[in-house]
């Protein structure tokens, strides 16, 4: 649930939509002794949502953690255009069930990018972080330990959290697997209105729906990129077997 940020990332204006949010060129980056991503050369749009779809273990996860910037690049070049930090929301698997931190002080971490972890939270801080929790219907569990909430709902606060960043580049992994099709819905309509109101959306994700909705589409393979277009571009008959086929 860290926050995460790109020290290179300078504030500009951000770019209009359709004109390239994010380029990767020639991309190589993983793990260590565990290479990933291999030659990717990629563009996400800004003002638009972009899904990144495959297997279970193709690279999608990785992907995000490098246009986060967390994950270091071994090759290949990665450039944003203008805008602020992107905000990462991960798998909501890879936050701990047994922090003890109430839901606030989740959606509060959002602050500390731009606060500093031992500012104290200015009265705009907090009302940013209102506002994040309002917009993702969770205010009313404020005092809660992140640890008592259903999928759904911490869903929602992690969410809250990338909101109270402030960001206009917004990374989701896997924000709406494993939960039901009322949460589900519910996500992908706050996802669809971000992107009215100018943010940047890119999401891995198994969901087809999700998939289908989106305006562009990047389909990895064991580390490469092996397609990209609109949905109904990559998501063919043979990518859905390939996306679906056990990793
Ligand atoms: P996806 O999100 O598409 O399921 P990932 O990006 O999570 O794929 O994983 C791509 C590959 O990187 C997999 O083979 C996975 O085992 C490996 N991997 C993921 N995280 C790590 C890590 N922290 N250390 C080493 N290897 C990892």
């Amino acid at each position: 649930m860290t926050t995460m940020f790109n020290n290179n990332h300078r504030e500009a204006p951000a770019p209009e939509k359709g004109s390239p949010r994010i380029r990767v060129t020639d991309l190589d980056a993983g793990y260590p002794g565990r290479p990933v991503l291999r030659q990717l050369t990629a563009e996400i749009p800004a003002l638009a949502m972009t899904v990144l779809v495959g297997p279970n273990g193709s690279g999608k996860s990785t992907l995000l953690g490098v246009l986060a910037g967390v994950i270091e690049t071994t090759a290949g070049q990665l450039r944003y255009s203008g805008g602020r930090p992107p905000a990462f929301v991960p798998q909501r698997g890879a936050v701990g069930d047994a922090l003890p931190l109430t839901v606030r002080q989740t959606v509060e971490m959002g602050r500390w990018g731009e606060r500093g972890l031992w500012r104290r939270l200015t009265v705009q801080d907090r009302t940013v972080v209102d506002s994040a929790m309002d917009r993702l219907g969770v205010a009313d569990l404020s005092g809660r330990q992140l640890g008592e909430l259903s999928g759904g709902q911490r869903q929602r606060v992690l969410i809250s959290q990338g909101l109270a960043q402030r960001s206009d580049l917004l990374l989701l992994d896997e924000p709406t697997t494993g939960l039901d099709p009322e949460a589900r819905e519910r996500i992908a309509a706050l996802l669809t209105e971000l992107v009215a109101d100018g943010t940047t959306v890119v999401q891995a994700t198994h969901d087809l729906e999700a998939a289908r909705a989106a305006d562009a589409c990047l389909l990895l393979s064991d580390g490469r990129l092996v397609a990209r277009g609109t949905p109904e571009e990559v998501l063919t008959a043979e990518a859905l077997a390939r996306i679906w086929q056990p990793a």
